[in-house]
């Protein structure tokens, strides 16, 4: 009789469980204060129609648009999570941090910010004028109008500006295109962007009383990755982002294991671009290959707190 009813208590439970929704977060997403396409109040409004329950906006070099979003988002019950993409170079290699939970006003940061988005306008320019030197019919103007902005601030100027600019001017079927002809690395237009080592990278997002997980890992050449997450868990790193729109089954078994032996966060997020990359979806990535609940947003914030002390 008691094993009957268990039984029967159990597949009640097990059904209610599968029926409910689950909650889900995104904690990867990009909105045209950098390269993304959505505007801030765009992006809420998506992440409200696709049951998103906090999304963490982390545009690159930029925070401009976390306070649109959260005054958009007041209404609708989704957290707005402070984040930011910094780019690092570390032993000749190109990571991308994220920061969250930091402080937005932190004047340090915003400082930091401010050089890197002037310092991305420069290289803006030598990259139009390579692709002018190679005989595209294409201007900084031409650039600028596909740029965003946020409370009268520039939005943070980077290469898909410049393939989306190409495609309006029909030089390219696609930002794809624009990347795999020009703009991806070892590309004739490319140039350098300045970025900021690990350990300063890692300062900055501590300081400002946040915390920091590598992005995407699967972008660092994989006999380097290890290494490369051994050193920055040294440097102070928080977290590891296990599941990403790019990251593969094996891989992500991979990162989860290393995360686990280190201590670190694991977490995931879409890394939604709009129409620059339209093939990843908000909150579920690329063809549902991410999923994040509530409780990864919960351990970053335990981090924090336990930072604080
Ligand atoms: P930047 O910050 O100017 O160096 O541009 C880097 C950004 O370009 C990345 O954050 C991606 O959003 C985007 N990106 C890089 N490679 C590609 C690609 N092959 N196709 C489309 N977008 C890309
Ligand atoms: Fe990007
Ligand atoms: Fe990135
Ligand atoms: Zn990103």
């Amino acid at each position: 009789m008691i094993g009957c009813l268990t039984f029967i208590c159990g597949a009640f439970f097990q059904a209610w469980r599968l029926a409910r929704p689950m909650a889900r977060v995104d904690l990867h997403a990009h909105t045209n204060v950098s390269d993304g396409t959505l505007t801030p109040a765009e992006l809420v409004n998506l992440a409200a129609k696709s049951g998103l329950t906090a999304l963490a906006i982390t545009d690159h070099d930029h925070v401009g648009a976390l306070a649109a979003a959260r005054a958009h988002a007041i209404d609708k019950g989704i957290e707005i999570v402070p984040g930011i993409e910094l780019s690092v170079e570390e032993e000749g290699f190109e990571l991308h941090l994220l920061g969250y939970l930091f402080d937005e006003r932190d004047e340090r940061l915003l400082a930091t910010l401010d050089h890197l988005r002037v310092s991305r306008q420069g290289r803006a320019a030598r990259i139009v004028e390579r692709l002018q030197e190679m005989g595209l019919d294409i201007t900084l103007e031409d650039v600028s109008k596909e740029v965003g902005a946020a409370a009268g601030q520039e939005a943070s100027i980077g290469r898909p500006h410049i393939a989306r600019a190409l495609m309006a001017k029909g030089l390219v079927a696609s930002v794809t295109e624009a990347f795999d002809i020009y703009l991806a690395n070892g590309k004739p237009a490319v140039v350098a962007k300045e970025k900021l080592t690990a350990e300063q990278a890692l300062a900055l997002v501590h300081a400002a009383g946040g915390v920091a997980v590598l992005a995407h890992p699967v972008t660092i050449p994989e006999a380097h990755r290890e290494t490369m997450v051994r050193r920055l868990a040294a440097l102070g790193l928080d977290g590891l982002e296990v599941v990403h729109s790019k990251h593969g089954p094996i891989e992500r078994e991979a990162l989860a294991a290393l995360a686990d032996e280190l201590g670190l966060i694991k977490t995931g997020g879409s890394d939604f671009h709009g129409a620059n990359k339209p093939d990843v979806l908000l909150g579920t990535g690329r063809g549902g290959n991410v999923e994040v609940g509530p409780e990864t947003l919960g351990a970053l914030k335990k981090r924090k707190t336990e930072r604080a002390r």
